[in-house]
C-alpha cells in the first residue's frame, strides 16, 4: 500500500510538493505549516531533493517534521523528490525511502532519447516507495520530445497497476490536456504538486 492511499479525499485538496530550505527552497518547516494553517490547506507533504550522497542532515530535516506535527492542526508528510538516472535507478538511498511517508520521482537531467526515458520510466514505476510521478512530461516538453501513444498507454497502465500518482503541477503546466485524458481514460489518479519553493507560493485551490 503507497501511504497517499490513507489520504485520498486530499489529493487535490492539500499541497504535495515542496521544497524547504534543506535544499533550494526558502523557508523551513515550521514556516510553511503555518501558512498552512493560516489558509486553511489540510495537508503539505515535504518532497525534499536528494541524492544517494546527502549534503544535509536528513534526521534534522524529519525531525523538524515531527516537531510541525505535534504542534499544527494539519496533515504533514515527510517526503522526497528522487531523480531518475538513466536505465531506471533512482538517486535515493533506500535507507531514505524506507524512512519517508511520501517519496515521489521526476526526470530532472537526463539523455534526450525517450526509448530510454520510457525504459528507464518503466523501471521507476516498479519501485515499491513510489508514490507520484513528479512534473510528469516537463522533461519532454522543454526538449521537444514526445512519447508514442502506445509507450504512454503502456506507462499509465503500469501506474494503474502500480498505484502511481499523476501530478498536475501548475507551476509546469503539466501534464498535457492529452495525457490527462488518455490517464484518466486508463484509471490513473491525480494529485496536487505545486513544487512550492517558498510560503507565498503555498495556495489554497482546487
Ligand atoms: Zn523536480
Ligand atoms: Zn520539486
Amino acid at each position: 500500500m503507497k501511504t497517499w492511499e490513507k489520504y485520498s479525499d486530499f489529493l487535490l485538496k492539500g499541497e504535495w510538493h515542496v521544497h524547504t530550505c534543506y535544499t533550494d527552497g526558502k523557508n523551513n518547516i515550521d514556516e510553511y505549516c503555518q501558512k498552512a494553517v493560516d489558509i486553511g490547506l489540510p495537508l503539505i507533504a515535504f518532497t525534499e531533493h536528494v541524492r544517494k550522497n546527502l549534503d544535509y542532515d536528513f534526521h534534522s530535516f524529519l525531525s523538524d517534521i515531527e516537531i510541525a506535527k505535534e504542534k499544527y492542526d494539519l496533515i504533514i508528510l515527510s517526503g522526497c523528490e528522487a531523480k531518475v538516472l538513466p536505465y531506471g535507478e533512482l538517486d535515493v538511498s533506500t535507507g531514505v525511502l524506507k524512512e519517508i511517508d511520501y517519496p515521489i520521482f521526476a526526470f530532472h537531467s537526463f539523455p534526450k532519447d525517450t526509448d530510454l526515458y520510457f525504459e528507464s520510466l518503466k523501471k521507476v514505476l516498479k519501485n515499491r516507495y513510489m508514490n507520484t510521478w513528479a512534473h510528469p512530461g516537463a522533461f519532454l516538453m522543454k526538449n521537444g520530445l514526445e512519447l508514442p501513444e502506445e509507450q504512454l498507454v503502456d506507462i499509465f497502465h503500469s501506474m494503474n497497476k502500480m498505484d502511481v500518482l499523476l501530478e498536475i503541477n501548475n507551476k509546469y503546466q503539466v501534464p498535457s490536456d492529452i495525457w490527462k485524458n488518455l490517464s484518466s481514460k486508463l484509471g490513473v489518479k491525480f494529485v496536487k504538486g505545486s513544487d512550492v519553493h517558498n510560503v507565498e507560493h503555498l495556495f489554497f485551490n482546487i
